[in-house]
C-alpha cells in the first residue's frame, strides 16, 4: 500500500512556518496586504476567493477583494491592476480565474508587477524558471515539488513523467524537475501510447483535468504519484439522486495499492498550493523592499 502524502498536514506545517515570517514582516515593515481581483459572477471563482480570504486573515494577511461587474472590459481590468501595481501598501495581487469570455487572461497576467505576482503567473516569472531564479514561482508547481520532496524519492537521476503541459501548471513542474536533474518526459494531448511513457516513471505527476484518466496500468510499482487534477463528478447516491464528488486525474482506489506514495484528491496538492500562496505573499513583500531576485 502506498504512503499517503497528507496535503492538509503538510499545508498546516507550512502555514505555521509562514505565520512566523508574516509576523516578522508586519512587525518590521507594517501591514501585509493582498489584493484579489474578481471579474464577473463566476460562482467557483467567488468561492475560491472567499476561502482564500479566510486563509489569509487567519495567517495575519489583510485581504482586499476587488470586484468588477460582469459588464467590465479588459481596459477596466488593466486599470485596476495598474492601480494595485502602483500602490505601495499592496504587496500581492491575485487575479481570480476564470475571467469572463472575451477577456485576454495572459495579457492581464502579464500586466501584474512580477514582484507582486504572488501566484507566479506573469510570463516574466515563468520565464525565469528556465534560469532557476524565479522572483516568484507558480504555487501549484511549488506545491508539487514540496510533495515530491516529502515523499523521500531522490529527484536527481529519477525518471519523471508530467502528464499535462499547461503554461501555468504542467510546464513549470517539468522545468522544476529538469533543473533538479530528473530525466523528464512531458506528455500531452498528442502523446502516443501514454501508458508506455508513464509506466517508466519513478515520479508521475498528472495535471490534466480528466477524472481518473490514470489507472493501475499507467503506474510502475513503487512510483511516487502526484495528482494535481481537480474534477467534480456526479455519482448516483443510495437514493438514486446524483451526488457531486471531487476526484483527481488518478483513479486513487486502483493506483494506491501499487504506488510507493500518492496524493489524495481532495486533501493533496490543493491545500499545499494555498499554503504556497501565503508563502509567496510574504516572500514577495520582502523582495519588494529591495527588488532583488
Ligand atoms: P489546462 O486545461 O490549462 O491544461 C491541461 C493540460 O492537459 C493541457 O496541456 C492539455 O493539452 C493536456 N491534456 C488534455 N487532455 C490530455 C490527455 N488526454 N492526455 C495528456 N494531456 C492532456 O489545465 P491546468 O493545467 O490549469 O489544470 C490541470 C488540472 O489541475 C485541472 O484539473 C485543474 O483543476 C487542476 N489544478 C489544480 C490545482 C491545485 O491546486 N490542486 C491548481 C491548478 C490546477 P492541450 O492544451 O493540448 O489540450
Amino acid at each position: 500500500m502506498a504512503h499517503i502524502l497528507d496535503g492538509n498536514a503538510i499545508a498546516s506545517e507550512i502555514r505555521n512556518q509562514v505565520s512566523a515570517r508574516i509576523a516578522d514582516f508586519t512587525l518590521r515593515h507594517g501591514e501585509l496586504r493582498l489584493a484579489a481581483v474578481l471579474v464577473g459572477a463566476d460562482p467557483a471563482a467567488r468561492l475560491y476567493a472567499e476561502s482564500q480570504r479566510m486563509r489569509c486573515l487567519r495567517a495575519g494577511v489583510k485581504h482586499d477583494l476587488i470586484e468588477l461587474p460582469d459588464g467590465a472590459a479588459q481596459a477596466d481590468l488593466l486599470a485596476v491592476i495598474d492601480a494595485l501595481n502602483a500602490d505601495p501598501a499592496v504587496k500581492g495581487i491575485v487575479l481570480q480565474l476564470p475571467l469572463p469570455n472575451g477577456f485576454d487572461t495572459a495579457a492581464a497576467q502579464y500586466r501584474i508587477d512580477p514582484y507582486k505576482d504572488v501566484e507566479g503567473v506573469n510570463p516574466a516569472n515563468i520565464g525565469l524558471l528556465f534560469y532557476d531564479v524565479p522572483i516568484i514561482a507558480p504555487c501549484t508547481a511549488l506545491a508539487t515539488l514540496e510533495l515530491i520532496e516529502r515523499s523521500g524519492v531522490g529527484v536527481r537521476g529519477a525518471n519523471a513523467v508530467v502528464v499535462g503541459q499547461s503554461r501555468i501548471v504542467g510546464r513549470p513542474i517539468s522545468m522544476f524537475l529538469t533543473t533538479r536533474m530528473a530525466t523528464v518526459t512531458g506528455c500531452h494531448i498528442a502523446t502516443r501510447d501514454l501508458p508506455a511513457h508513464t509506466r517508466g516513471a519513478d515520479i508521475l505527476v498528472v495535471a490534466v483535468g480528466q477524472p481518473r484518466m490514470i489507472g493501475a496500468e499507467h503506474v510502475k510499482p513503487g512510483a511516487v504519484v502526484i495528482d494535481v487534477g481537480i474534477n467534480r463528478v456526479a455519482q448516483p447516491g443510495p437514493d438514486g439522486q446524483a451526488r457531486w464528488r471531487t476526484v483527481g486525474d488518478v483513479d486513487f482506489e486502483a493506483v494506491e495499492p501499487i504506488a510507493g506514495a500518492i496524493t489524495p484528491v481532495p486533501g493533496g496538492v490543493g491545500p499545499v498550493t494555498v499554503a504556497m500562496l501565503l508563502r509567496n505573499t510574504v516572500e514577495a513583500a520582502f523582495k519588494q523592499l529591495h527588488r532583488t531576485l
